[in-house]
Formats: C-alpha cells, sequence, structure tokens
C-alpha cells in the first residue's frame, strides 16, 4: 500500500503534516493573501496565472473544468505541480508562517471550512499588477487575442470534425500569436523571463501538448498536428 493510501486510512483530527496536500498543487491566492504579497513574503516569480476558460481541477467537484474567473495559483515544481514552497526532503513548507488562507483552511479530515471559500474573493493580475504599467496593456491584448473561449471552440471543431485543418491553422496561429507577445513583453518592455507564467499564464503550445496536440518548432516555425488516438 502507498504512503498516501495508508494516510487516508488513519482516521485524525489534527495536521501531522504529512505534505499530501502540498504535493497536490500550490494554493490559488484569494483578497486576503494580498498581504503575503505585499510584505515581500513570496515573489511574482512564484505565481502562476489559470486564464479564465482554461481548464484547471475543481476541488469541489474533483473534476477537469474551465475556470469561470482567472485564478492565481502558486507555482507548482515537477509533473504533479508540488507547491513550490513545499521541501519534500524536510516535509517543510518554506513559507509556513505566512501561508496563504487556502492552506490554512485545509484540513484533509474536514473540508467544511475549505470549501465555502473555494473560488470565492479570490484575486486577479489586475490586482496586483500597478494599474499604470504598460504591461497591464499587453495582458489585456493577449488575452483578446488568445483567449481561451477561442481555443476551447477550436479544439472542439477538431474533435467534431467539422474542417479539421481549418481548425488546426487557426489554433497554430493562436499559439504564434501567444509566442509573439510575449516576446514582445520580454524584448519591448523588459519583462523578466521568471515572471512569464504569472503576466501571460502557461504557454499554448504547452496547454495544446497536454490537450493531445503535437507541436514541432522546426525553422523557426510551428507546426500542429493531432496525436494519433
Ligand atoms: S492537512 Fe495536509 S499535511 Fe496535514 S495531515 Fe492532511 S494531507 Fe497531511
Ligand atoms: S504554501 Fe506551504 S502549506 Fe501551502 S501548499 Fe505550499 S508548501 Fe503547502
Amino acid at each position: 500500500m502507498s504512503k498516501e493510501e495508508n494516510q487516508k486510512r488513519i482516521p485524525r483530527n489534527s495536521c501531522i503534516r504529512c505534505g499530501t496536500c502540498c504535493l497536490k498543487g500550490g494554493p490559488v491566492l484569494h483578497q486576503k493573501d494580498k498581504k503575503i504579497l505585499l510584505a515581500g513574503h513570496i515573489r511574482h516569480q512564484h505565481l502562476v496565472t489559470i486564464r479564465k476558460g482554461e481548464l484547471a481541477l475543481n476541488p469541489v467537484s474533483g473534476n477537469l473544468e474551465p475556470v469561470p474567473q482567472e485564478l492565481i495559483k502558486v507555482r507548482g515544481k515537477g509533473k504533479d505541480w508540488t507547491c513550490c514552497f513545499y521541501n519534500k526532503k524536510e516535509a517543510s513548507c518554506a513559507i509556513y508562517a505566512h501561508r496563504f488562507i487556502e492552506c490554512r483552511l485545509l484540513k484533509c479530515w474536514d473540508t467544511s471550512e475549505l470549501m465555502p471559500v473555494i473560488g470565492k474573493n479570490t484575486i486577479i493580475r489586475a490586482d496586483i499588477v500597478n494599474s499604470n504599467d504598460p504591461i497591464m496593456r499587453v495582458i489585456e491584448t493577449h488575452e483578446q487575442v488568445c483567449s481561451y473561449h477561442e481555443v476551447e471552440n477550436l479544439i472542439s471543431d477538431l474533435s467534431r470534425g467539422t474542417d479539421k485543418s481549418k481548425a488546426l491553422a487557426k489554433l497554430t496561429e493562436l499559439v504564434r500569436k501567444d509566442l509573439s507577445i510575449r516576446s514582445y513583453a520580454i524584448a519591448e518592455l523588459g519583462l523578466k523571463a521568471e515572471f512569464e507564467l504569472f503576466i501571460f499564464g502557461r504557454p499554448l503550445f504547452k496547454v495544446l501538448s497536454d490537450r493531445g496536440l503535437s507541436v514541432r518548432f522546426t525553422q523557426g516555425d510551428i507546426h500542429l498536428n493531432r496525436n494519433p488516438s
């Protein structure tokens, strides 16, 4: 029996700091968490934006679902998206004294305190980036040009088979635009590469490769294809 399965079987009423919850991904930030950023305990490079309409695990239903509004999450590491503040070797949290509201309310043996706050009073990029910062205009353009609404429509067209080659060509164009906006922000506005996941979320080509499309970069261009099912 795995360590995780064994832990599930142990009835408890207090936290044994096993870290299983931290291994499942970082928390979503809420308005009450802004003070942690303002105090400098975490920085923008520790965050990733989940853009409106992007698929993410809904902790209430347990399903992958498009998020109804933009969310800011603590960045993950590894393929399981273990919270970046979790130290597996020492089974400890690097910011334990300043941890987020979701971390404080999470009790794996009783989710009654956590569930009511899920998806409520969460923050968006505009809450923590200066409104006069020119990057805000680029974020708005990115949302208009590379919306997940459009991405999901095209993925549906691909699976319905109406006009697959047209849908694939349009998705490829979106991937090009997504990369080009990111490059513009880095080259022209001096955006640090470590802030990219917070400012623009995950690159579309990575998202699409998780959705059954293969992405190849050759001779400076991008080629998308459907993986054989
Ligand atoms: S709340 Fe998290 S760290 Fe505490 S016992 Fe449950 S899974 Fe382990
Ligand atoms: S911030 Fe700390 S307590 Fe919260 S998920 Fe990350 S490692 Fe765990």
